[in-house]
């Protein structure tokens, strides 16, 4: 059996990111990595991705963008030499295609044993990502088998799919904007609804993430939420990665694409919605405005520094009711994209770490086995944990915590064998 300190599992942002602050304090560890570095960016994204956080938002450990187009948006190749450089930059210890099979309490560390070798660790630091497992609703068993199903992670372009049209189920940043690329490429398209995030890609002369960054409000903690699990649970916002082309339902609706409410029961071809759709927008653009409102109290407060614009949030989308139901054959559909989000799934850990929902039960990151961390999760401890930018202040304080408890450890060890010395 292989000894480390601290191993971490996966090679995307959260496991470099932890992996820079071990190596910066000279810390023995490992990555192993199921894939290649940032393999989620290069198996799990459609060909046109845009990152929606723009260039100067990719601030990692030791690690800043310094290209020419700092407010710009890197396609998905392009993040994944960002991370590769990241990693040669301080020669991460990565083991690339080393897919972890369990990881369990052994002594007073952790035991991991991967398809290559096994490892005995003081700490183990999973960082696997938040799209373990894609969530699809029981109700898609019900639809008829002739029809193509898929989710938003396998998705990579209209060229993929059936001839015909398309019903996408889910409509935050991923379902807008597949939705779009397929009216785009000339197919009927209709969208499911559910609860989403509206904002406005540029506010007041500036993009809108640059004011949440500055006003703070991505770096409000789990500790600050009322509700921690409805905060983990918040929809990704309805934004892309290209400035002049909005994502938000009005510009979908205006370019031809069927708006419906939230799919409720699927019977072969025949599917039913939820009248729900003005109030879900109508909920959206109320959690908007307050944000909006957050970031001109902000400006406010600073004196209209670096602002550029009128205040005031754009007007909500019509909110028509959408269809109560659809008939798939009749309408021509013949595929339906589920971008229904992901849930966490950890088959490999045998420790009891989990809560009743399979989630790893956890604050900043520590979990209640010692010696096991998790990174990267959504609202880990921050607004931004999952974000490229904003891991870092996470891998910080689960590097420092891990590092403490090998010293500790190492000095009991240092104790135990003086006195067995002076015996
Ligand atoms: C469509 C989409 C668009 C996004 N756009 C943005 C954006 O614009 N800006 C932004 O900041 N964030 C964005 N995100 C969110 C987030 O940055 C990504 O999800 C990111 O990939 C998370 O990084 P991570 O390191 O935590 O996990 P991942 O990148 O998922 O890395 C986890 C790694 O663990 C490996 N792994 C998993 N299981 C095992 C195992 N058993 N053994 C070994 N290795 C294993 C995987 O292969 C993977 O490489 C987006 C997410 C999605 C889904």
């Amino acid at each position: 059996m292989h000894k480390v300190e601290t191993l971490v599992v996966g090679a995307g942002q959260a496991g470099l990111a932890v992996s820079r602050c071990l190596a910066r304090q000279g810390a023995d560890h490992v990555v192993v990595e199921r894939g290649r570095i940032a393999e989620r960016w290069r198996a799990a994204r459609w060909e046109s991705l845009r990152l929606i956080t723009p260039n100067w938002m990719a601030r990692l450990p030791g690690w800043c963008y310094s290209g020419a187009d700092p407010d710009g948006y890197m396609a998905a190749p392009e993040l994944v030499r960002y991370l590769e450089d990241y990693a040669g930059s301080f020669a991460a210890p990565v083991h690339e295609n080393t897919t972890v099979e369990l990881v369990e309490a052994h002594g007073d560390g952790l035991r991991v044993v991967t398809d290559q070798q096994t490892w005995h660790a003081c700490n183990v630091i999973v960082a696997t990502g938040t799209e373990n497992r894609a969530h699809v609703p029981p109700l898609a068993s019900g639809i008829d088998p002739g029809i193509h199903q898929l989710t938003a992670g396998r998705y990579r372009g209209p060229h993929q799919l059936p001839d015909g049209g398309v019903l996408v189920v889910g409509a935050s940043a991923s379902g807008a904007q597949i939705a779009d690329e397929l009216r785009r490429s000339g197919r009927p398209v209709t969208i499911s609804v559910g609860r989403h995030s509206r904002l406005p890609r540029r506010y007041r002369g500036r993009d809108v993430l640059w004011w949440m960054d500055r006003a703070g409000i991505l770096g409000h903690t789990i500790d600050q939420m009322r509700d921690a699990r409805s905060a983990r649970s918040a929809p990704s916002l309805q934004l892309t990665g290209r400035m002049d082309h909005p994502v938000g339902l009005d510009a979908l609706a205006a370019r031809g694409v069927t708006l419906a409410g939230r799919l409720v029961a699927a019977n072969g071809q025949r599917l039913s919605f939820a009248g729900d759709l003005p109030a879900t927008i109508g909920a959206a653009q109320g959690r908007m405005e307050r944000l909006l409102r957050t970031i001109d109290a902000y400006i406010a407060h600073r004196g209209g520094d670096g602002c550029a614009g009128p205040a005031g949030p754009p007007p909500p989308p019509a909110t028509a009711r959408g269809p109560a139901s659809l008939d798939l054959r009749r309408a021509g559909i013949r595929t339906v994209i589920w971008a229904t989000g992901y849930r966490q799934a950890y088959p490999w850990l045998r420790a009891p770490a989990l809560n009743r929902r399979g989630e790893i039960a956890h604050h900043r990151g520590v979990t209640g086995v010692p010696g096991l961390y998790v990174l990267g999760l959504r609202f880990l401890y921050r607004r931004n944990s999952s974000f490229v930018d904003g891991v870092r202040h996470d891998a910080r304080f689960v590097a420092a915590h891990a590092m403490r408890r090998t010293t500790t450890r190492a000095r009991a060890a240092a104790r135990a064998d003086s006195r067995g010395l002076s015996a």
